[in-house]
């Protein structure tokens, strides 16, 4: 008899994106004339540069030639992407990486939710909240998290990250975290972590031999000069931190997929008697079973964003959205909203007036301004009280939206 992990069966259906169509649906059959702008979408809007178009035209001419053509390729990915991303993501700052500590993928999602494959099943894990779902949901797969109450894992720390503690969240106290999720700038917040602040993290990490899972999926969108981009900019962290990166938000490849994780040589985790097993080596067999590269065509696109030409086109579209950030900063501040981010990251976290809950406010701006936000409880229960807006929408559609929430806004 073939068994069910029931693990699988503990996972909440309720996804947040399939509960806001449904919602929206809902809304259009009711004002079939109404046209709903999606300030919620987490998709990027903007067309590849012409760089990496031109890249990947010339990676496929190549691959129909009998010379120029490529099967199989490095489980680990080509060394030319591997090359230009220690040259141009991370010798600039300082941080000196082997080749060999760069793994390609297929974008972010797959390796955040996979890593924790290489870790025993009952790690104590920690997140701060709210959370990109992918942490919690693909510990549950495996039966780490406990049981579901009252919207949170039993056998899951939360770490809120709320406007009360200037969303930065405190360390564990107590039991200690064995391994820790942490992502900055952060989605859905959009705020960010100091050098200091981070600091704290790695020193904590250290001294309770722990694993930091670090997330920098929009480090592209940092503009403060203070901020780190890499969590390996803190002394100490090549020994306790993996990191993850992505080049879906940095340069619209969500369709292209192609993405990193860097593993030093250096962390390592224990065995019950002891032994220390370096991570790099185990992350490196588990994707030579189970993952067979990312495409060649996907890799010759994801090097030529480091290109003079690329680096300044995907510049542009990156600004282009920081300005949609900055314009919804600037009028939801001016109508007497309470937000946070958008000024290193594309998304605002903005409080519900009066205590109306996320999902409250998400109904009434829909039926009132016709906008789409999306709820904050819905990345975890410290986002109650919150929505999210994304600055990935065009121009036009994100000041048409903002006008009306203005003009709703003042009706009230
Ligand atoms: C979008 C996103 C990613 C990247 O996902 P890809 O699989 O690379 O497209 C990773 N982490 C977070 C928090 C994200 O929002």
């Amino acid at each position: 008899m073939a068994l069910v992990n029931i693990h699988f069966l503990n996972l909440q259906n309720n996804y947040l994106f399939a509960d806001i169509a449904k919602k929206v649906n809902a809304f259009k059959v009711l004002h079939p004339k109404a046209e709903v702008i999606s300030l919620g979408i987490g998709d990027v809007t903007q067309p590849l540069c012409p760089a990496v178009v031109e890249a990947m035209r010339k990676a496929v001419d190549e691959m129909a030639t009998a010379e120029g053509f490529r099967g199989y390729g490095p489980e680990q990915g080509y060394n030319f992407l591997r090359e230009a991303i220690l040259k141009n993501d991370f010798a600039p700052r300082g941080v000196r990486l082997g080749i060999d500590e760069v793994f390609i993928n297929d974008g972010a999602k797959s390796d955040t939710g996979n890593f924790q494959e290489l870790l025993h099943w009952d790690n104590f894990i920690g997140v701060t909240d709210p959370i990109y779902p992918v942490y919690i949901d693909s510990n549950v797969m495996i039966g780490r998290c406990g049981t579901y109450r009252d919207g949170r894992w039993t056998n899951v720390r939360y770490m809120p990250t709320t406007a009360e503690n200037g969303f930065v969240p405190e360390l564990p106290k107590g039991r200690p975290v064995d391994v820790i999720y942490l992502c900055f700038p952060n989605n859905p917040t959009g705020t960010v972590i100091t050098k200091q602040e981070l600091r704290r993290w790695v020193n904590y990490a250290l001294k309770n031999d722990a694993l930091i899972l670090f997330d920098a999926a929009y480090q592209a969108y940092i503009r403060d000069p203070e901020i780190p981009h890499s969590i390996y900019e803190i002394r100490g962290a090549r020994k306790c931190a993996v990191e993850f990166r992505s080049f879906s938000k940095t340069a619209g490849f969500t369709g292209v997929r192609c993405g990193y994780t860097i593993v030093p040589k250096e962390v390592s985790v224990a065995t019950f008697e002891g032994e220390r097993i370096p991570l790099n080596q185990l992350w490196l067999r588990r994707q030579c079973t189970k993952f067979n590269g990312t495409s060649y065509i996907s890799q010759r696109a994801a090097e030529a964003i480091y290109s003079p030409e690329g680096k300044q086109q995907i510049r542009v579209t990156i600004d282009y959205y920081m300005q949609n950030a900055a314009r919804m900063l600037s009028v939801l501040r001016g109508i007497g909203y309470e937000c946070y981010g958008g000024e290193n990251a594309p998304y605002i976290w903005m409080r519900t007036p009066d205590g109306t809950t996320s999902w409250q406010f998400f109904e009434e701006l829909l039926y009132g301004a016709n906008v789409v936000c999306t709820p904050g409880v819905g990345f975890g229960p410290s986002g109650e009280g919150y929505v999210r807006f994304t600055a990935f929408g065009s121009h036009e559609q994100t000041e048409e939206a903002l006008q009306r929430i203005a003009k709703w806004k003042n009706l009230h």
